[in-house]
């Protein structure tokens, strides 16, 4: 069954938007995320439309399933200062009208931190920031929320919270993606062992609802649980280990997800063929 999975990952699409395409076709995935522009940089470079139709047409030929944008790591909707909430939420619309573009499913952000805000004027500046994005760039391209790998008044590490984000913006075009690693690295799980995954699942499925989580960032982590700290590693070299990623994709609820790699890779430059091969063999 596996030629049915969604396999993905992060790419860079430094050798252009169509050859970007043809590389994730050669590492065997029909899934691709990247960065729609810069996530280091305030100012938006927008592609042309010809890189645009390359991209689209380059996808079709090559059974690209499902697309997914990162958004900037500048991007903080909770910020409590204004310039940094109003230019979040121009750079996050800027990267949706790039998703919006390319056809992407999808634009993922980190939800942000509130730093020293109550938790619940935080999550009311989110909601605010997601609902003016949106008004902004109408379309069908979802905006996605991250799960965080918390600290430092991080939002968005637990499902309960991550619902109430969600429920607070009150759009159809809202959804979330579940990071394997950020999950453990929250405290979220402390491992993933037969319990542990099955309690995560249903409290997620009570909470946000896996019918509206329709992407998993399949990281392992290179940090302890309950680190608060985010570090990627290859999958089955961290603290969740091939037999975690065996326990979460037998999970039926999870089966159809795109399961995207954001991998360090075993030699330093991202996700690999061996990153892929090795969540592959967690499906059978
Ligand atoms: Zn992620």
């Amino acid at each position: 069954m596996a030629e049915l999975l969604k396999i993905g990952a992060h790419l860079s699409r430094s050798g252009g938007f169509g050859e970007v395409v043809f590389k994730a076709k050669d590492m065997g995935l029909n899934c691709l995320q990247i960065f729609g522009s810069s996530p280091r940089q305030w100012q938006v470079k927008y592609p042309s439309e010809k890189e645009a139709k390359e991209f689209r047409e380059s996808r079709k030929k090559a059974g690209i399933r499902e697309v997914y944008l990162h958004a900037a790591y500048l991007v903080n909707l909770a910020s409590p200062e204004k310039e940094v909430f109003d230019k979040s939420v121009r750079n996050l619309a800027a990267h949706l009208k790039i998703a919006e573009e390319l056809g992407a499913d999808g634009l993922i952000f980190h939800i942000g931190s509130g730093k020293e805000l109550p938790k619940s004027e935080a999550i009311k500046r989110v909601a605010e920031g997601a609902r003016l994005v949106l008004s902004e760039v109408p379309g069908e391209t979802r905006l996605i929320l991250e799960n965080s790998a918390g600290g430092g008044q991080k939002l968005g590490s637990f499902p309960e919270e991550i619902a109430e984000i969600v429920r607070a913006i009150g759009s159809q075009r809202v959804a979330v993606c579940f990071d394997t690693a950020h999950a453990l690295e929250a405290g979220l799980v402390l491992d993933y062992s037969e319990n542990s995954v099955k309690n995560l699942i249903g409290r997620w499925e009570e909470s946000i609802g896996w019918n509206k989580t329709p992407v998993i960032h399949a990281n392992d982590s290179k940090t302890a649980p309950d680190s608060h700290r985010d570090q990627h590693e290859n999958i089955g070299a961290g603290f969740i280990g091939p037999s975690g990623f065996k326990k979460l994709v037998a999970e039926p609820l999870l089966r159809d997800k795109a399961w995207i790699l954001e991998v360090p890779g075993f030699d330093g430059n991202g996700p690999d063929r061996k990153n892929v091969e090795l969540l592959q063999q967690c499906f059978t």
